[in-house]
């Protein structure tokens, strides 16, 4: 694979950007190779600036459920550019997103829009702290939820992938109030959301782990969490920022059943552009200015473009049966991929929920972080070079999930399986 030119790019890029990318996993360290640039994408297809052609399991991460460059989703951009990109004054289109939002997520009866998946978090926990009047937040080991301060306690993402547990720059005095847990675990979880001496003001999880790899919730975990909380009056948020319109239109929550109090959401309902949003029960979000005393606010936020993709991504989401063909196609997949591992020797244990999943080079379950740990890494590079250097773009990271999108055909499918056989084949090969 010619690569020459990504590699003059990367070269110049880290004279003028630190690691010469601007989000740490892109730089591909743990799987042992230089990222290439990409110049363009369309479907399920992305091109690299060296004219290389890759089947796409990344998607922008997880915005990308209807492929790339969608003609609904740029025509909706288009338009919306022509009449101006920024008036930081409110807009229609940001009502008319709101709405669906609200008609869409079960817990969300009002809803504001930021510009991350982080600033939705971090307005998350700052609501949940103002409206009780209290401070712990509790997280689960391995997820992610952005990187303010106070989520930067064992979290998942890019902090597994390099092996840093935390980030120097945040003062302990902010982590002290954050209490991270393991996932799937009911009794500490139970031992400590009781615990008399923590003044809890939210828990935070993603229903589904995303950022450890995929991890699904055990049986009765998430109720069980629902149940806690609203006995003893902590608030619960869900980071749906990956989950959000990805498992089911109504997201996680509608997925399994299990209502939480506030939701964060990111990614799909940008439609590829910069946006995130935090709702929930109108009692809660009142609480936030200028209604209430909870400060929170973005000069780019509600951006029309932003909002208009957006619009154009959930319009073409609300089709009949889309969640059940993409989920249905997934699991497919996902089943020759097990299968696949299974007839070649490689031992993997394969998690997926809905159209999210992980391959784990591991022979043992995938509960938690401690046992996503215990996943072979560097098996994982080898099989990352190899599928990138055969036209599969897979996560550079074992610790993060694959995505299927609406976009992709069965022979799309069928190829990254033949794919992955050939990679599988070569490790136990050797
Ligand atoms: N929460 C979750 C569950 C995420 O996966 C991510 C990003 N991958 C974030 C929050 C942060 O979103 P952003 O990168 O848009 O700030």
């Amino acid at each position: 694979m010619e690569t020459a030119k990504s590699a003059q790019l990367f070269a110049a890029a880290k004279q003028y950007i630190p690691g010469g990318v601007n989000s740490p996993v892109r730089a591909c360290r743990s799987v042992g190779c230089d990222p290439v640039f990409i110049e363009r994408a369309k479907g399920v297809h992305i091109w690299d600036v060296d004219g290389n052609e890759y089947l796409d399991f990344v998607c922008s991460w997880g915005p990308m459920i209807l492929g790339h460059a969608n003609p609904l989703i740029l025509k909706a951009i288009t338009e919306a550019a022509a009449q101006g990109t920024s008036f930081g004054a409110s807009t229609p289109r940001e009502i008319e997103l709101a709405s669906m939002v609200v008609d869409a997520v079960p817990s969300v009866e009002k809803v504001r829009f930021v510009n991350s998946g982080t600033e939705a978090t971090m307005s998350a926990i700052r609501l949940a702290r103002g409206y009780t009047g209290k401070k712990v937040v509790v997280k689960f080991d391995g997820c992610y939820h952005g990187h303010a301060d106070s989520f930067l306690v064992k979290a998942g993402s890019g902090l597994i992938t390099l092996g840093i547990p935390g980030s120097p720059g945040v003062p302990e005095d902010i982590v002290k109030n954050t209490v991270s847990i393991p996932y799937n675990n009911p009794e500490v979880l139970e031992k400590t959301l009781r615990d008399p001496a923590l003044d809890i003001a939210c828990v935070i999880i993603e229903p589904v782990a995303g950022n450890m790899g995929c991890v699904p919730p055990a049986e009765g975990f998430l109720a069980l969490l629902r149940q806690l909380t609203s006995e003893l009056g902590i608030v619960l948020i869900f980071d749906e920022v990956i989950t959000g319109f990805r498992l089911a239109y109504g997201g996680a929550q509608q997925y399994f059943g299990i209502t939480p109090d506030l939701t964060c959401l990111g990614k799909i309902i940008g439609g590829g552009l910069p946006v995130g949003a935090y709702g929930g029960k109108a009692e809660i979000m009142n609480c936030i200015a200028p209604d209430g005393p909870v400060y929170q606010a973005g000069t780019l936020s509600g951006n029309p473009l932003a909002m208009a993709a957006g619009i154009a991504t959930l319009k073409q989401l609300q089709q009949d049966n889309f969640y059940d063909e993409l989920n249905s196609k997934s699991a497919e997949f996902a089943a020759t991929l097990s299968e696949i591992a299974e007839r070649t020797g490689i031992p993997v244990t394969l998690n997926r929920v809905g159209s999210l999943m992980t391959g784990f080079f591991t022979s043992e379950p995938v509960t938690d972080f401690d046992s996503a740990m215990l996943a072979d890494t560097k098996r994982y590079a080898c099989h990352y070079q190899q599928m990138l250097a055969s036209g599969i773009n897979v996560a550079p990271s074992q610790f993060e999930v694959m995505f299927v999108s609406a976009a992709h055909s069965a022979k799309d499918l069928g190829k990254a399986a033949e794919m992955t056989e050939w990679s599988f084949k070569k490790m136990s090969a050797k």
